[in-house]
């Protein structure tokens, strides 16, 4: 397809506002895109590489800018378009403002094609722009940048002015036509007449818009249905929405619950046998980020990891998380100084290291795995982490909290009280606290679905009045563990809960120093107390309850801190109970 055809196209999908006839255009689009169907289906969304590939053009405003001004002739300069730019607001208005063409310099003979014959835009191709964008994109090193402005000047004295503002728009990544990756897979289904989701399901599964336009139209719904994962191309991650432990139970009949590691999400690809690590050398091991971009080199404890654990070709999804010598999980921020950093890996390593904790598995032993339930795809995992480990030790490693090396452990609880203490574990062992997940759920790369909850932070919080507790049990029997809480009425105090989440050891025996001295009676484990100590208690929600004499009762209570500022007269009262509750 010449580059001037689809210039023309996008122009017509430009002028048009409603959704169904631009889905309608690229449609037709597609299905005369011939040979370049693959460029074409990318491009009109404004992408010069498939979506799995994190190759940028690696060119800058100015470069593009410079490109444009030598094209449009020599008493244009690169700050004449930047103030062009300045007045018209948009590249594509301010390249298509010039008369291109003929304009000889080195470029022209370099932008491939037959430079010579000048923006009259009939000669430029499709394919053409791709393969001038993909050299431009591997230029690296010493004299880059003025190969860059070489090849775009090539494109461009090319080009008519229809053709150079699509071409300035996608060099800028700023294509902007209304045509988003919805628009392209409806399109996509429409043109070749096979259904949506199976669309749908083979983008999911090879991230590359121009493949599965491809296969559609060549092998129709056999072909789609048949493109599979393929170790070493990264997918997307699987999000999460906020939710709580109520909504979680109130639509599954239980809860796989598991830490939530305070790290950054990793994609691990690894193949015993090999697989090309983009750059024409073959590894075992390439590690991609949450958006899909390679950290393989900034990770060298995670493709060790991976070199010496896994022994059949596997993709797994998990999070790297900053540890400190002891193995115990440091804050996010540490993870940071390691994370996507191209230099000085070594010296960082020393200063920070890193360990891997896996939570899902996408691909393994050659079988795609995203259409079985999590629990299928947790017990892989756990088979594919424990090849190595024959020996059936436990993991030494405090990131994660399974008996196996990397494996992040999954619960099944349908007890609230029983995911509370997972959270509270959690918490205590450093990480952000809980996700909750549907046991049955499939993968879905790319969604922020309901399948996935990350337990939300506590939104308001209530101070109360402590009016008793419990002694705790086994490693905590000399420790307060459990306390009673108590708002006001009129005079009096009236109990809404108990809380013992979310305090570690440490807390809890500064709390029982702090409450002992106002013990007023024991009765075996469970204390009364003076009421003189405020909390700070965060909740998931308030519900009326018979349970407690407030009539209220606080669902999921965590502790916050103590309020040693209020005294019990300051803490909250029934009313305000009643008001929250109302809301
Ligand atoms: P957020 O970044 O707040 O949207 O939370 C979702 C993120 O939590 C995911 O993208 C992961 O990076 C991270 N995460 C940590 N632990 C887990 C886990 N066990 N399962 C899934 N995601 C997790």
């Amino acid at each position: 397809m010449e580059f001037a055809t689809f210039a023309d196209r996008a122009g017509t999908i430009d002028a048009e506002p409603a959704d169904l006839e631009i889905v309608a255009h690229v449609r037709d689009l597609l299905a005369d895109a011939e040979g370049e169907i693959d460029v074409v289906a990318r491009f009109v969304q404004g992408r010069v590489f498939p979506a799995w590939d994190s190759t940028t053009l690696d060119v800058g405003p100015s470069a593009c800018y410079e490109a444009i001004a030598r094209a449009a002739g020599r008493n244009v300069s690169g700050d004449d378009v930047e103030e062009r730019l300045a007045e018209v607001g948009e590249i594509g208005d301010v390249a298509a403002s010039y008369e291109f063409g003929g304009q000889q310099g080195l470029g022209a003979f370099t932008g491939g094609g037959d430079a010579g014959s000048g923006g009259n835009g009939n000669d430029l191709t499709v394919r053409e722009v791709a393969d001038t964008l993909a050299e431009l994109a591997a230029a690296d090193g010493s004299g880059s940048h003025d190969r860059k402005v070489d090849l775009l000047f090539g494109l461009f004295n090319r080009a008519s002015s229809e053709e150079a503002r699509y071409l300035a728009r996608l060099v800028l990544s700023e294509m902007r036509i209304g045509v988003g990756e919805g628009t392209v897979r409806d399109a996509i289904a429409a043109a070749f007449d096979v259904p949506e989701d199976r669309v749908e399901r083979a983008l999911q599964v090879s991230n590359d818009y121009g493949q599965v336009a491809r296969i559609a139209r060549d092998e129709g719904l056999a072909g789609l249905d048949a493109v599979d994962l393929a170790v070493g191309r990264p997918v997307q991650a699987m999000l999460a929405q906020a939710g709580t432990v109520t909504d979680a139970l109130e639509v599954w009949d239980e809860a796989a619950v598991e830490s939530k590691y305070d790290g950054a999400r990793i994609q691990l690809h690894h193949d015993p046998a090999g697989m090309d690590d983009g750059d024409g050398s073959t590894v075992e091991t390439r590690v991609f980020s949450r958006n899909m971009e390679e950290v393989t080199d900034a990770l060298p404890e995670v493709v060790e990891f991976a070199d010496e654990t896994l022994e059949e070709p596997a993709i797994l999804d998990g999070e790297v998380v900053a540890i400190d010598d002891d193995g115990s999980p440091l804050p996010f921020q540490a993870v940071l100084k390691r994370f996507r950093r191209k230099h000085d890996v070594a010296k960082a390593r020393e200063d920070v290291s890193v360990r891997p904790v896996f939570f899902d598995c996408l691909h393994a032993g050659g079988e795609d795995l995203l259409a079985e339930p999590l629990t299928t795809r947790h017990d892989r995992l756990r088979s594919v982490l424990s090849a190595a480990d024959s020996d059936g030790d436990d993991a030494t490693d405090g990131t994660a909290d399974a008996d196996i090396e990397g494996l992040s452990l999954l619960r099944l609880a349908d007890d609230p009280d029983e995911i509370e203490s997972i959270d509270a574990a959690a918490l205590e062992a450093g990480h952000e606290g809980i996700m909750l997940k549907d046991p049955e759920s499939t993968y879905s790369p790319g969604r922020r679905g309901k399948h996935w909850r990350k337990r939300k932070p506590d939104v308001e919080t209530i101070d109360c009045v402590v009016t008793g507790a419990e002694w705790g049990e086994g490693r905590r029997a000399t420790f307060l563990g459990t306390f009673e809480l108590s708002v006001r009425a009129g005079d009096a105090l009236e109990t809404v809960g108990k809380v013992a989440t979310g305090i570690t050891d440490e807390k809890l025996e500064a709390l029982t120093e702090l409450l002992e001295p106002h013990i007023t009676a024991e009765d075996g484990q469970e204390i009364d107390l003076e009421p003189e100590v405020v909390f700070e208690v965060g909740y998931e929600e308030i519900q009326s309850s018979p349970t407690y004499s407030s009539g209220y009762a606080l669902r999921f209570p965590r502790f916050q801190g103590v309020r040693s500022d209020k005294d019990p007269a300051d803490a909250d009262s029934i009313e305000r109970l009643e008001r929250l509750h109302g809301r």
